[in-house]
Parts: C-alpha cells; structure tokens; sequence
C-alpha cells in the first residue's frame, strides 16, 4: 500500500508508539482561556458558568464549563447548544459564545439553555479533531467512552436529568479533513484512503433515526441569507451522502456515536460551516452558527407550543 500519512506502517493498525508520534506532532497554536474562558467569564448575570469536569493531560488548564440560565423556569422547555466537539471547528465554538452573547438573552422566558461551548479544548488549542489519544471525540458518544471529551459530557448531562427539547451540535466541515483528517483516520486504522470532497458551504446532518425534515429545512432557510448552502456533487451527494433535501444528509446519529445522538430530544442536528470557502470569513461562518441555533429554537418553541 503506498503511503498516504507519515506515521504508522500504511495497512497496519497503529501501535502505541505510533499514537505517540502522532501525539508528539501537535503543537500548542491558541489559547482556550484567551478565547474561550475570558469569554465565559463575561456572561451576562442572566447565565451562570459551571465546571463539570477537566481533561486528564492538564486539568488546570482544560477545564470543562457549561453555562445555564441563573433561574430556569419549570415551564419552560430544554435546549442544548454543543460546541467544540471537534476543537479544530472554530466557529462551532466561537459561534456558541457569540449566542451567549448576543441573542440568547432574548430566549429566557420561553426556554432553558444549556451550552457547553468547547466540549474538546485540548483540541481547541492544538487544531486538532482527535483528542490526545487519538480519537474522534464525534464517533465516542456511547456507554463506557475511551473519550474524556464525550464521557464528562455524557456524564454532566446525565446527572442534569433534563429532557431536552432540541440539541444543536455545531460544526464546520474543513478543508483539512481532506489534507489531513481523513488520511490520519485511514492510517490510524490500517485501512486505504479514498479521496472524497469537500462541499462549497453550509450543510445539515439530521439523525437518519428521527431526521426532523421540516426543524432542518428551517435551519437552512435561517442561514442562506448570512452564507451559501452547500451544493450536492453530481452524485447527489454531500460527503458520500445522499441529501435528503437542500443541504441536508441524515446520518444515524446513535449508531456512529455522534455526539447530536446523545439526548433523547425530538429535534436534533450537527450544523456543518464551510470556513474556507473564497466566499466565507470568520466572521460570516460565527454569524451561520448563531443563525443556525436562531432558526433551530425558533422552530423548536413554535412545534412545542402549537
Ligand atoms: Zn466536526
């Protein structure tokens, strides 16, 4: 097999000492107390910020918040906002932060929120998809987790006992998972890379198992007017799979141990922003995030109340 990744024997499983190699590569490149935890610090009185757990490379430095409404109304229906599952995906974090800043004060007297804004912050800070032990914190959402990442998250939510109305998980869809993403996965795990494509902007992915077709299409319609929705290859597809609609794909969220399979919430998504379009700037993609969630909960509250 010829070599796609410099780590590993191509063909063969990773060995320990090649984890390592791939752990040693990974450099320090921002700040998550800078970027993230400042900005946590900042919430309005309206929002209160709890650690529920710490990355075990460095505790101190790692740990995990989630913020919640200082007084949650019993009334009042659950969503989930996650960030920063994959740490690399910039405005998944930036743009949960940007909500809690911006708009999510208007939603306090029809709904309680719970955002843990940068899920993965070990990932954050090195760029990176995988966690220190090489693993996909977005395939790890399930009983007994190898990921510290999904397991405090899993945990956190668990011991919350909330029934959740929506979760929106928010993601971007780079051009490094073709240069660098999806290689390191085909070499982690012994196997060939074949070549995919990276759509041209915004996309959806529903849960094949409960795909929610109207709460998506209304996801879409709040972001086209801040960026483009990503279109179909001449397949029909978007990342190898079929769209169920106009920047849609479902994918069975439970089974892959995705992260939006986690609750039992009847409306659930991952948003994908595209941030390397020659069309998009960092600031275009947080704004699609912020009016993702927007269009999310707006649709949310209306299904829940009518
Ligand atoms: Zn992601």
């Amino acid at each position: 097999m010829e070599r796609f990744y410099p780590i590993g024997i191509p063909g063969q499983p990773w060995t320990d000492d090649d984890r390592q190699a791939w752990f040693d590569a990974q450099t320090i490149q921002r700040s998550y107390h800078d970027e993230v935890v400042t900005s946590l610090d900042a919430l309005d009185d309206a929002f209160e910020v709890s650690a529920y757990g710490s990355l075990p490379i460095d505790p101190d430095r790692y740990r995990l918040f989630a913020v919640t409404v200082s007084s949650s109304k019993p009334e009042a229906p659950w969503a989930l906002i996650t960030g920063g599952v994959h740490g690399y995906e910039t405005s998944g974090v930036q743009g949960a932060l940007r909500f809690l800043h911006t708009e999510a004060v208007t939603y306090q007297d029809q709904l309680n929120l719970l955002v843990a804004p940068c899920v993965s912050p070990w990932g954050y800070e090195v760029i990176n998809r995988w966690n220190p032990n090489a693993l996909d914190p977005n395939r790890s959402f399930y009983h007994d987790s190898p990921s510290e990442e999904a397991a405090a998250l899993m945990a956190m939510i668990k011991g919350r006992a909330i029934d959740f109305l929506v979760h929106m998980d928010l993601h971007e869809t780079t051009d490094s998972d073709e240069t660098e993403f999806r290689p390191a996965v085909a070499a982690r795990d012994g196997e060939t890379y074949e070549p995919g494509l990276i759509p041209d902007g915004f996309y959806t992915v529903g849960d094949s198992e409960n795909p929610m077709p109207l709460f998506q299409a209304a996801i879409i319609a709040g972001v086209e007017p801040v960026t483009h929705i990503a279109p179909p290859d001449d397949d029909g597809q978007i990342i190898g799979a079929d769209i169920t609609q106009p920047g849609v794909i479902n994918y069975p969220c439970v089974e892959l141990g995705l992260c939006a399979g986690m609750t039992n919430a009847r409306f659930t998504t991952t948003t994908e922003v595209y941030p390397d379009s020659p069309r998009a700037t960092d600031e275009i993609c947080i704004n699609a995030q912020v009016a993702a969630v927007k269009a999310g909960l707006d649709f949310s509250l209306a299904a829940a109340s009518g």
